[in-house]
């Protein structure tokens, strides 16, 4: 089983280290092709403009598109938001696998970045979580299971074999949410 780590921008080689530390083969996807060779794929955080523009000029989209709307996905901040169905904040295209509405940089200047302890789904307590110029989860349609919440808001959902997260779970010295992807992926 290979994780294929989207590695085009952003704290990707943070996800592969967790993954990595939990036992499982990674590799940093850098051109579409390189999606035949893997079971999975997680979209790291970082800027998602700056991700679609790469991904559009490379013919990537479409196949990671594909991609996604078949196999394992989990996407944390940024990847999130490209995983959404519609984007808000404002409005940008995306790959459109999960049926949430999200909109960016969300929580205004204050929450802008900050770090939050909150309950999750997963088993083994309350969980930090870190928060980067984070997205907010407007909506979640009926397919959507809502794992953890913080403030009122889902922050980490789960639809079919898509996970994503509006935190970094990479960030934090907690592999429960990398843990239940790879779970799912088995
Ligand atoms: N603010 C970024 C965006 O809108 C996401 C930030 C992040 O991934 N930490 O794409």
């Amino acid at each position: 089983m290979t994780i294929g780590v989207l590695a085009i921008q952003g704290d990707y080689e943070a996800h592969g280290r967790v993954l990595e530390g939990l036992g499982a083969k990674v590799t940093y996807v850098r051109k579409p092709e390189q999606l035949d060779d893997v079971d999975a794929v997680v979209i790291p955080g970082g800027e998602s403009t700056t991700f679609l523009k790469f991904l559009e000029q490379q013919n990537f989209f479409g196949k990671l598109g594909d991609f996604v709307k078949t196999k394992p996905a989990l996407g944390t901040c940024a990847g999130a938001i490209l995983l959404a169905k519609e984007v808000e904040g404002p409005s940008q295209a995306s790959l459109g696998a999960l049926d949430i509405r999200i909109r960016r940089n969300a929580y205004g200047r204050q929450l802008e970045s900050s770090i939050r302890q909150a309950e999750t789904k997963l088993a083994g307590g309350p969980m930090e979580m870190v928060f980067i110029r984070a997205p907010r989860i407007e909506r979640a349609g009926k397919e959507v299971e809502v794992l953890a919440s913080a403030g009122g808001d889902p922050v980490l959902v789960r639809q079919g074999k898509i996970m994503a997260a509006t935190f970094h779970p990479e960030l934090s010295d907690d592999s429960r949410v990398h843990q239940a992807f790879l779970q799912m992926v088995k």
